[in-house]
């Protein structure tokens, strides 16, 4: 079998794999102890929490740990709407969010804040003219992610958080980092335009379950778990230190390697959309700026699971819409919002490539692709 989803989660780096095996077996002391093991296990994890804050750039304690960007996304969003004590005011999110983000969303509307769920244009982007159009007096949490995990398409982050920073200082700019950590050139989180960042371990090389929440010193939160009073209060319940010291190896092996994966993933991922442009009936999802790991394309007239399971036939493993959404066969939300017709976002896939893909791997993607597509035209709804 040949994995093309990367996307959904990542095989660990050998030595992430080494690192855990190890803090199992030999530090499996609760930091919080005061004996010795415990002592040796807090130091650990301290040592993790520099190590991963000198990658990020910022101050180790403005890190704190979580079971995946799930929770850290939901940590931020509600931490953040509930911090004051009151349910109301004004949420920006967007309509391509992850789930984590958006269904998040949806329950803060059902305890009484308003949330502006704002529509991708054709080309995947969000613009900054709608971000802006949609700001009130009100507003007091943005959220926006750095790379769409379905499409791939890269939101202009950057250039929203100044916009934000200088003109509605007091909203709180959330940023989804999940899929772009360690494929683009990182952001420059020092700068203090970027309030929370949520990163999740399984997406670069390292163990799932696990995951960062970045808090800009300052930022007030309201913890979602209450408890022992870990993370600084902010996260109760013992540490994962074995975990954390896996994310913590495959945070610095990513962003060691970023310059150079990326080159390598770009160089795959442009032959393959040269590729897929030239087989009759797939229609590549062309986005303005796209992330080098990432390749989207629809089957209109064709359902994806029924591509999906014709390539797995063929040894070939991708994805339709985003793993956690997969299961429920319905239109792809990230599509819709793009504006394609409810046919189109049915017929998504997402192919999603990793290090260790080699230019033989494409080739033989693109073989079972067209042989797939051979298969299929027999059953294609016109
Ligand atoms: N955000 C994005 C953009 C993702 O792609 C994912 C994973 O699919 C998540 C959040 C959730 O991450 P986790 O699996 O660590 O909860």
């Amino acid at each position: 079998m040949k994995y093309f989803d990367y996307a959904a989660t990542t095989p660990p780096y050998p030595e992430v794999v080494r690192a855990m095996g190890e803090m199992m077996q030999q530090h499996y002391g609760n930091p919080s102890s005061l004996h010795r093991y415990g002592e040796e296990a807090d130091r650990l994890l301290r040592r993790a929490r520099e190590v991963s804050a000198g990658v990020l750039g910022v101050q180790p304690g403005e890190l704190i740990w979580t079971s995946g960007a799930t929770e850290s996304n939901n940590l931020a969003l509600k931490g953040a709407a509930m911090r004051r004590g009151r349910l109301q005011g004004h949420i920006i999110t967007t309509a391509i969010e992850h789930a984590s983000v958006y269904e998040a969303c949806r329950q803060l509307e059902q305890l009484g804040f308003e949330v502006s769920y704002l529509d991708a244009e054709p080309n995947g982007t969000i613009s900054l003219e709608r971000i802006q159009a949609a700001f009130r007096e009100d507003t007091i949490l943005f959220s926006m992610m750095h790379v769409n995990n379905e499409t791939g398409a890269v939101q202009p982050i950057m250039e929203v958080a100044r916009w934000i920073k200088k003109y509605h200082p007091r909203t709180i700019v959330h940023v989804d980092g999940v899929q772009g950590f360690g494929r683009l050139a990182p952001f420059p989180l020092g700068e203090g335009s970027i309030d929370l960042y949520s990163l999740s371990a399984h997406k670069l090389r390292g163990p799932r379950g696990v995951g960062l929440l970045y808090v800009k010193q300052g930022t007030e939160l309201l913890p979602l778990l209450a408890g022992g009073g870990q993370e600084n209060g902010y996260r109760s319940g013992t540490e994962n230190v074995a975990a954390i010291a896996g994310m913590t190896k495959a945070l610095r092996l990513s962003a060691e390697k970023q310059t150079t994966q990326e080159q390598h993933l770009r160089l795959l991922s442009a032959e393959l959309r040269q590729q897929i442009r030239t087989i009759p009936g797939l229609l590549l999802t062309e986005v303005r700026e796209v992330a080098p790991h990432i390749v989207h394309f629809t089957y209109p007239g064709m359902k994806a699971e029924v591509v999906l399971h014709s390539l797995e036939q063929q040894g070939m493993l991708v994805s339709t819409q985003s793993a956690c959404a997969s299961r429920r066969a319905k239109p792809s939300r990230v599509l819709r919002s793009m504006g394609m017709d409810a046919e189109a976002a049915m017929s998504g896939i997402r192919i999603s490539l990793g290090d260790e893909h080699t230019a033989e791997d494409i080739t033989q993607l693109v073989a079972a692709l067209r042989q797939t597509v051979q298969a299929l035209r027999p059953l294609e709804r016109r």
